[in-house]
């Protein structure tokens, strides 16, 4: 997933990012406020968190108009314990969840997946293409009844595709969705590791679209 954090403070920034990145998050953290309406365009973001109070444009005014524009990304807005009215603007104005500092990360983890579940029309963690069966609250996978162990990048590349099943997913948009995941990862690493989820899941689970991508075909 791709995350457009918006937040000032260094603390809470990097503790964020810092939580986020080995749980299959890519965060492009921005510190200012016209900066993060800018960014909103220029990539596929999964979901935004987008504190208030933001130098150069205040947090409701960027979501007033991301929402003026026809953005329709999910945003969680982070807000302070005694901003009950901002609260509500905020809401009003079109976020889609919040959180009052401070927080557990694991508390903001658990609501982006959920904003971009439900802006994906998926409610459930739970997809199912076949025999295989991929929860994305608990981050395990079947095949036939039986657990398939698997790495973070396998884990995310196959989300990746189950998430698009029947659709042509194009091997840029792969690496754009794998995020830091597959930055660290050498030139062929998508191949590879095409090759091991065929491996574990059956020759057949994924289908090469010569010189464009993959696909996982509906049963
Ligand atoms: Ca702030």
């Amino acid at each position: 997933m791709r995350i457009l954090l918006a937040e000032d403070d260094a603390l809470i920034g990097q503790g964020i990012k810092t939580w986020l990145k080995p749980r299959g998050f890519e965060t492009d953290w921005i510190k200012d406020g016209a900066a993060a309406y800018a960014a909103l365009p220029c990539a596929p973001y999964d979901a935004v968190v987008l504190d208030l109070g933001l130098p150069s444009m205040d947090g409701l005014e960027v979501l007033r108009r991301w929402r003026r524009d026809g953005r329709t990304e999910p945003v969680l807005i982070l807000t302070a314990r005694d901003e009950l009215s901002e609260r509500v603007r905020g809401l009003n104005t079109g976020a889609d969840d919040y959180l009052v500092k401070p927080f557990e990360p694991e508390e903001l983890e658990a609501r982006l997946r959920a904003l971009s579940r439900r802006s994906a029309g998926r409610p459930t963690p739970v997809i199912r293409c076949g025999d295989v069966v991929l929860d994305q609250g608990s981050r395990m996978v079947e095949s036939a009844g039986r657990a398939v162990p698997m790495t973070a990048r396998e884990f995310r590349l196959c989300e990746i595709l189950m998430s698009g099943v029947g659709r042509t997913i194009p091997k840029d948009l792969i690496e754009e969705k794998m995020g830091d995941l597959y930055e660290d990862a050498s030139p062929n690493s998508i191949e590879i590791l095409v090759h091991r989820l065929r491996r574990k899941l059956g020759q057949g689970f994924i289908k090469t679209v010569h010189g464009i991508g993959y696909t996982v075909p509906r049963d």
